[in-house]
């Protein structure tokens, strides 16, 4: 996996951006709006090349990838090109597939070009984007694509200038025709939804900086607007949809590039998710300059008519979730094992590389072959029946194979893989519904133990945690230092060599199976609030600890824990005195990389499933459209935070520590989650009403589980809200607002 561009991506971004930005700034735009086209820019960018870089050398191009001229696009859509770039590039591709080689010439020798995005209507291809202005339009009118050189083009008035036109198609040329043709369209359709996208995304991160910066620079009640909470958390919200966006936008023109067999589904969830966020995005900058956003001098409000006519061009926007559906679930998705040998079976490329490398798909097999091996329904159905989300024999097997550490270096006893890997294991394991909290913290524990602990805690403990012999629980959150997890009050009292404990911590998960709890308290009452904190690792056998049960709706159980004058010596400290802060900023970053990913995705897919068996009527659920746009649209959201979360992990695998990627996978996988499990329960009516194991209960219960438990991963590991202000903060630089 690669998200990166090669240098000569790099480069061709670079010289795009600064031809952008010399032709066309916003006041260019605006003198363009008439007619929808700006010739100066349109020399400027067929001088360069661009329109046709993606063709072959032998036909006119430079044989560049749909990804390398989306290198160039995203600067196009940021900078509001008022030129049919990805028109031309799309058409002039199409003429070259169907051997319409005197059309193509016309686009070779630096003419405009559009594409009906559209079936003809009575000899008419209607509202065709550049058609205006284009010097040949290619449409398709049942199985024949036709070209029209000189086109008799109505130009139409619309929300945002892009030289729209109906265009008569009387006298127009046959080019090709039959199922060849079609097919050979449909690809074309494909790339344009693929490369709008990815201008759709670069117009939402221009848009959505140019809001930021608004809100950094507008002062109203004595400070920067953009240190009001409202904002900030819509723009924290908006921070990883912008980025999700171009992170699918950039997976549909790889996955054209390599024709894989999940392409179209691909390039339909981009179309769709790209565009709606370019539109609440524009929208949400246009409302953060207040009143201003509305006079045509500024440029916002050229932001949100492009996105919103972008997004038109194609008719209902929800007609590609119906798409997504159909070529993910429906009579046009892939065959499963093409889907696999595709994975696997190309040659890495340079730059952006969606596919994971050969290595990490055979460690997913043999994570696969694991759990299938050791993940019995009975562990699964008893952590239920039980709450506790941890299983001794399950566990460590697990730690036995060394996932309790795959990613940790082999020098400390780990496995040595990638982030990637790691990664990837977790949502293997989330996926299977394997309890593995325990796994999660006594692995997060050991892992802050060999950055902060003692040599004795890191030669007697960490051993028999990766042995699988020691669990571990986290004693943080007490009754009032939940989010603001600094203002603990549990008090440890230093007493000679030993120190004394005594206070209560809330919703200490796993402590009725745990060895040691790591734990936060405040050794010194008289320092600032985060300064005067220690971490401990108490051993939970030790005298005055007590623990208390706490049942929750999601079914997991968790405990009270309280500490009565337990004593225990220096060397259970961790870390420097007064310097718990520091330990715990270690142990939250590995939290917050660590989102859970899988579980959503194994419900959307497990309903995907389920909708396509015909019922006892003999329908199948999947037939209503309905239960095919929910189903798309959770999947569009989760692939983004599958996107996200893999972002964070591939930048860990360079060397880096991601702390605002972690935090937006983390809050758009979970928020995604709860949309969507309560979005996919209302599908299933009164069934969704019926618990595990009641007759007639949908996939024995999957959905209400999910429905209840789903709302606490937008709590523990850090609320979405703390998410929110870590990012407003450190990810966007907004000022703080408390
Ligand atoms: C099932 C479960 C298991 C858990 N396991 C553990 C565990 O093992 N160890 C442990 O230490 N803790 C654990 N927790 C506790 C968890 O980490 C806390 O619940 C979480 O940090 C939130 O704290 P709180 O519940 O006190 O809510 P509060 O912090 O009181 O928050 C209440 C609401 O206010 C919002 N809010 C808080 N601060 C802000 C702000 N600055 N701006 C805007 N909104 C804000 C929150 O987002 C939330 O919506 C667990 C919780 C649950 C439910």
């Amino acid at each position: 996996m690669d998200l990166s561009f090669t240098p000569d991506q790099d480069a061709l971004r670079e010289a795009t951006t600064r031809l952008y930005g010399k032709e066309s700034h916003g006041e260019r735009v605006r003198e363009a709006e008439a007619t929808g086209f700006d010739p100066a820019l349109w020399d400027a960018v067929v001088t360069m090349g661009l329109p046709t870089m993606a063709l072959a050398e032998g036909d006119g191009g430079a044989g560049a990838s749909l990804t390398d001229l989306a290198a160039a696009v995203e600067v196009h859509g940021a900078h509001l090109g008022s030129i049919p770039l990805v028109d031309t590039a799309v058409t002039a591709r199409l003429l070259a597939r169907v051997g319409g080689a005197d059309h193509l010439a016309t686009i070779t020798a630096g003419a405009p070009a559009a594409l009906g995005l559209r079936p003809a209507n009575a000899g008419v291809a209607p509202l065709v984007p550049g058609a205006a202005v284009a010097g040949i339009v290619v449409a398709r009118d049942g199985d024949r694509i036709l070209a029209v050189s000189v086109p008799r083009a109505t130009s139409r008035r619309t929300l945002a200038s892009l030289a729209i036109a109906d265009v008569d198609l009387d006298g127009a040329t046959v080019v090709a025709e039959g199922p060849d043709a079609v097919g050979a369209y449909e690809v074309a359709l494909d790339e344009w939804r693929a490369l709008t996208a990815v201008a759709q995304a670069g117009l939402a991160r221009a848009t959505f900086d140019l809001g930021v910066q608004y809100a950094k620079d507008r002062h109203q009640f004595g400070v920067p607007i953009g240190s009001f909470q409202a904002l900030q958390h819509r723009f924290a919200d908006l921070h990883a949809r912008v980025d999700g966006s171009r992170l699918l936008a950039y997976e549909a023109v790889w996955a054209l590039d390599e024709v894989a067999p999940t392409a179209r589904a691909i390039a339909a969830q981009a179309a769709w998710w790209c565009g709606e966020v370019a539109d609440e995005a524009a929208g949400f900058s246009l409302h953060v300059h207040g009143g201003y956003g509305f006079m045509l001098e500024y440029d916002v409000q050229l932001h949100v008519r492009r996105a919103k006519a972008t997004r038109l061009l194609l008719g209902d926007p929800g007609h590609e979730l119906e798409r997504i559906a159909e070529h993910r679930w429906g009579a046009h998705a892939p065959d499963p094992a093409a889907v696999v040998a595709a994975a696997t079976d190309r040659p890495t490329r340079a730059g952006m590389d969606y596919r994971f490398d050969p290595e990490t798909e055979a460690f997913r097999s043999e994570v696969r072959t694991f759990i299938a091996a050791h993940l019995d329904d009975e562990v699964v159905a008893r952590a239920h029946r039980t709450g506790t989300m941890h299983d001794w024999g399950f566990h460590r097997a697990l730690c036995e194979r060394g996932y309790l550490a795959a990613g940790w270096p082999t020098e400390v006893g780990g496995l040595g893989r990638s982030a990637i890997d790691q990664c990837l294991l977790s949502q293997e394991l989330y996926g299977s519904g394997a309890p593995i909290d325990g796994l999660n913290i006594a692995a997060m524990v050991g892992a802050t133990l060999l950055l902060c602990g003692t040599d004795e805690q890191k030669a007697s403990v960490v051993p028999r945690i990766l042995a699988g012999e020691v669990m571990c629980c986290l004693g943080y959150s007490e009754p009032d230092a939940g989010s603001d997890v600094a203002a603990v009050a549990t008090k440890a009292m230093r007493d000679g060599d030993s120190w004394v404990i005594d206070g209560q911590k809330m919703f200490t998960t796993m402590a009725h199976e745990a060895h040691y709890v790591f734990l936060l308290a405040r050794s010194n009452p008289d320092a600032a609030k985060h300064k005067g904190l220690t971490m401990f690792l108490v051993p939970m056998d030790m005298p005055g600890v007590e623990i208390t049960p706490v049942e929750t709706m999601g079914g997991e159980r968790t405990n009270i824990t309280f500490y009565n004058a337990v004593r225990v010596p220096d060397s259970a400290r961790v870390g420097e005195v007064d310097a718990g802060w520091t330990v715990m900023h270690a142990a939250l970053v590995y939290e917050r990389n660590s989102a859970n990913w899988g579980e959503p995705d194994h419900l959307v897919e497990s309903v995907a499933a389920w909708a396509r068996e015909a019922g006892p009527d003999g329908r199948r659920p999947f037939d209503d459209p309905a239960v095919r746009t929910t189903l798309a649209r959770a999947s569009t959201e989760l692939e983004v935070g599958r996107l996200l979360l893999f972002r964070a992990a591939w930048l860990s695998s360079l060397g880096e520590m991601p702390q605002v990627e972690g935090s937006m996978a983390k809050l758009h996988i979970t928020e995604a989650f709860v949309r969507a499990s309560a979005a996919l329960l209302e599908l299933l009516g009164t069934a969704g009403l019926l618990a595990g194991g009641e007759p007639g209960s949908v996939l024995g219960g999957l959905v209400e589980h999910a429905f209840r438990h789903s709302v606490v991963t937008t709590i523990y590991g850090g609320s979405s809200e703390v998410q929110r202000e870590i990012i407003a903060g450190r990810g966007l630089g907004l000022p703080r607002n408390r």
